[in-house]
Order: C-alpha cells, then structure tokens, then sequence
C-alpha cells in the first residue's frame, strides 16, 4: 500500500477544448507520468461500431459487438494508446468530422461506458508496471467515477468562445457546446465537477501557467 501511495496520480476533467489534453502531455512530460486520454477510448469505440454498422439507438447489436472485443493497451512513449481487438485508430480516424458528431451519443450508453470502466481503472497499474511515477488521465468522469480516490483532482473549464477558437485554430468542425450538453446531460457518469476538485478556468491562461498551478498543487 505504501509503494501504491508514492505513486502520483492526476486526474483532469472537464468539457471539450477546456485545455485538458495539452495540460495532461506537459505534466506527463514533467513529472514522467503516463498520460491515458479516455477522450480517445470512446472515439476508437466509436469508430468501431460505426465500421460494424451499428447507429447509437442499436442498444441489442451495440451489446453483441462489444462482447467480442479485446482491448489493449500500446504504450508510446508517455501514450497510453487502446487497442481494440489489437487494432489501434489513427489520431485523423479518431478526430474525424463523423467521429465528432456521433461519440457523445455511444459514450452515453452503459454498455459502452461498462466495456471501458475496469480497463480504464486497470491503467494505474500499467503506468506502475511500465515503470512511469504514476498516470495522469483525463476525461469527463475520472475524478467522480473511474478513479474517484485519486489524491489529485482538477477540473479545466474555459468560456465558450476560446473553447470555440481553440477548435478552429486546430482546423476542427466540433461542435464543442453540443457534445458539452450531451456530456452534461446523459444518465450514467455525466460530465460534472468531482466533489473536492480544484476548478481552473484556462481561457486567459497559458498552457505554462496552467501547468504550474497543477504542479504547486502537487509538489
Ligand atoms: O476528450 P474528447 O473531447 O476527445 O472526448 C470525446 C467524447 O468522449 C466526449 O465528448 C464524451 O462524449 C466522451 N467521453 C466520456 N467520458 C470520458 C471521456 C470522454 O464520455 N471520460
């Protein structure tokens, strides 16, 4: 337990273009942590069934596809990347403009968020076995329901229009404010602020800026 204890562990939550997925490279990059993006395990769920040709309402062959599927991990680098059944989804597949569109809608499915539950929880002990200092991940749900007694919490939010700018400027159509309402909104493990979390708001911060007030939270 006291080995488990020495470990950092890092969770970052908040809505879509809140800053989560720079903040979490830097602080993996500073502190030699693993860094798990659960963003880019329900996008490879999603291209998955999309490819099967399952709709989001298609609760029955939705279930049945998600039986047969193995999942994996790859590690490069400080990337934790899924493998579903030893395929891995290239970063353009995952942030396509379909993608974007429909991964609210799966990721709102228990059946979907049950498949990647214990394999997201079980990353703590790959960063452990793979020899990182711990895992920083980040998502919607990490610090309330996937790792919810992780001593370091936060949650990014920005305002609409630098959230909105930050998706342009990286030459996506995402529809930030949609998928923020779907997130918020749906039953199981929606998008919130964990209890206890340090909220921070990054749309006049610099990613540098950002980085240090998690790192004097930690040190
Ligand atoms: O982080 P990213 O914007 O890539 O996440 C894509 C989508 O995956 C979110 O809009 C949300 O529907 C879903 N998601 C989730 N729970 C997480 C991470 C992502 O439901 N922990």
């Amino acid at each position: 337990m006291d080995e488990m204890n020495q470990d950092i562990i890092i969770t970052i939550d908040g809505g879509a273009a809140s800053g989560k997925s720079s903040t979490s490279r830097l602080l993996a990059e500073k502190l030699n942590l693993l860094h798990v993006d659960t963003g880019s395990h329900y996008r490879s769920i999603t291209c998955y069934l999309l490819q099967t040709g399952c709709e989001a309402s298609d609760l029955a062959k939705i279930e049945k596809e998600l039986k047969a599927l193995t999942l994996n991990t790859e590690i490069q680098e400080r990337n934790s990347l899924l493998l579903l059944n030893d395929q891995r989804y290239e970063a353009s597949e995952l942030r396509s403009d379909a993608v974007n569109a429909q991964v609210s809608h799966f990721a709102a499915i228990p059946a979907v968020r049950e498949k990647l539950l214990m394999y997201q929880r079980s990353q703590v002990q790959v960063a452990i076995d793979r020899g990182f200092s711990g895992l920083v991940m980040e998502g919607r749900d990490i610090g309330s329901v996937v790792l919810p007694d992780a001593p370091y919490r936060f949650y990014l939010e920005a305002d609409a229009a630098t959230r909105q700018a930050r998706r342009a400027k990286e030459g996506q159509q995402d529809t930030v404010l949609k998928r923020d309402q779907l997130d918020s909104s749906r039953k199981q493990a929606p998008m919130k602020i964990p209890e206890g979390a340090i909220r921070i708001d990054t749309s006049r911060m610099t990613l540098e800026a950002v980085v240090e007030l998690i790192f004097s939270r930690i040190k």
